[in-house]
C-alpha cells in the first residue's frame, strides 16, 4: 500500500506518461494519450448486453441479466500488458483508470440502468495480502466515481482453488472453482442488482462460481462487466 501511495506522490511531482506509447499526457489528457485511447480495441458488447459472445456463453450457467467487456483481450497486446501491470507490478491505480473509462463508454449505452450494487469478484486472503489490493475493487472505485452506483465488498469469502486457474486447461476450469465461493451474508444481496466486476474473462468460469453462490441469497438479479474479453 504505501509504495502505491509512493507512486501516485510521484505522478504529483513528474509530469505522468501514457502507459502504452510512453508519450508525455498533455494537460488534458488523463492515464492514456489522446492517440492510444482511439485505438483501443473497444468490444462495443454494451451496446447489447444480453446478446453478444459472454451472455451467449454465461446464460448455459446461471440466469445472467446484462454482461459486457469494454476492451478485446489478446496476449502480448498493449492491452494485455496493461492489466498484468495492474495484476502484478502494484498498479492499483490503473484498475481505477480502466474503470472510469468502462463507466464512460457504458453508461452512454445505459448498460448501468437498474444495477444497485458493484461487486469486485474476491480474491482470497493470501493472493490479498500478496498483492496488497484487489484489482476489481481498483475497476470499481472508477466505475463507482462516474456512475454513483456503491460498492460492496461484504456478504463473500473466497478460498484456494485446487490449482491456479491459468494453470488448467479451459475444460477443466469450471470444476476447479465450484466450490471456491462461500456466501457469508445473504441479505447483503437480497434485493438488489448486482454487478459483478472482473479484471478479465477467459471461460467466466470463475464469474459464474461467484454468481451462483449469490444467487443462493434469493431475490437477486446478476449482470457481468470486465476490463478485458480474452474468449473466442
Ligand atoms: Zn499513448
Amino acid at each position: 500500500m504505501s509504495s502505491s501511495f509512493f507512486s501516485r506522490f510521484i505522478d504529483v511531482l513528474a509530469p505522468a506518461s501514457c502507459p502504452i506509447c510512453g508519450n508525455r499526457l498533455s494537460a488534458d489528457e488523463r492515464f492514456l494519450c489522446a492517440g492510444c485511447l482511439l485505438q483501443l480495441p473497444f468490444t462495443g458488447f454494451e451496446a447489447n448486453p444480453g446478446d453478444n459472445p459472454i451472455a451467449e456463453t454465461l446464460r448455459w450457467h446461471f440466469p445472467v441479466e446484462k454482461c459486457a467487456s469494454l476492451l478485446s483481450y489478446r496476449p502480448g497486446s498493449a492491452i494485455s500488458k496493461l492489466l498484468l501491470s495492474l495484476k502484478f507490478f502494484n498498479h492499483p491505480e490503473y484498475g481505477t483508470e480502466l474503470g472510469r473509462i468502462m463507466a464512460s463508454e457504458f453508461q452512454s449505452a445505459g448498460f448501468f440502468d437498474g444495477i444497485t450494487t458493484l461487486f469486485p469478484l474476491p480474491l482470497t486472503r493470501k493472493r490479498q495480502r500478496q498483492r496488497g489490493y484487489n484489482q476489481s475493487l481498483e475497476i470499481c472505485r472508477g466505475i463507482s466515481e462516474i456512475t454513483g452506483i456503491a460498492i460492496t465488498t461484504k456478504g463473500m469469502t473466497r478460498s484456494e482453488g485446487n490449482a491456479p486457474q491459468s494453470s488448467l486447461p479451459h475444460d477443466k476450469r469450471y470444476e476447479n472453482v465450484k466450490n471456491v465461493f462461500h456466501l457469508t451474508d445473504p441479505s447483503i444481496f437480497q434485493g438488489q442488482h448486482i454487478l459483478i466486476v472482473d479484471d478479465i474473462l477467459t471461460t467466466g468460469s470463475t464469474v459464474t462460481a461467484c454468481a451462483k453462490e449469490i444467487l443462493k441469497a434469493g431475490d437477486v438479479k446478476i449482470s457481468i462487466a470486465t476490463i478485458g474479453y480474452a474468449g473466442q
